[in-house]
């Protein structure tokens, strides 16, 4: 005869994990693009949040300690013009950056939904739609490196 389920039993069920996934993904989503609304590129190679008078730091680890991009170099940047509206500088930053902004708009709707569904005891929705539009954005992010790279050696 079974027992109630306990609460370490309910966090280790596949559907407690994917529900744990799905709100790691939906919340990094929903934190980049508030940063990206609040965040300003005031310089080419500067962001800053104004509001909270905060000058981001160099992520790149690369290009500080080998002074070469990285294939995500300039994301932050045209992540951070798109949510502004303002695609052309955008494309200057990252021409995969689109690509990118757009895989993180959708994680809301997609990711919410699935949590929806895993809490009314449902399976998450197929993934196969989603596994190709991530392995589309990282084609268009290394697509980019390589021919930055290619023009500019
Ligand atoms: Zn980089």
């Amino acid at each position: 005869m079974e027992g109630p389920a306990s609460a370490e039993d309910c966090l280790k069920s596949p559907l407690a994990t994917g529900a744990s996934h799905q709100a790691v993904i939906l919340l990094t989503a929903v934190a980049v693009l508030t940063v990206a609304l609040l965040a300003e590129v005031q310089q080419p190679t500067r962001v800053t949040i104004p509001a909270l008078g905060l000058r981001l730091p160099t992520l790149c680890i690369w290009n500080r300690l080998l002074g070469v991009t990285c294939p995500g170099c300039g994301l932050t940047r045209a992540i951070t013009c798109l949510a502004h509206g303002d695609a052309a500088a955008a494309w200057q930053f990252h021409a995969a950056g689109w690509a990118v902004f757009a895989w993180l708009i959708i994680q809301i709707p997609y990711r919410s939904i699935n949590l929806y569904r895993i809490f009314q005891d449902r399976q998450p929705l197929p993934a196969v739609a989603m596994t190709a539009a991530n392995w589309a954005v990282l084609v268009c992010v290394f697509a980019t490196w390589a021919g930055r790279n290619l023009m500019n050696p």
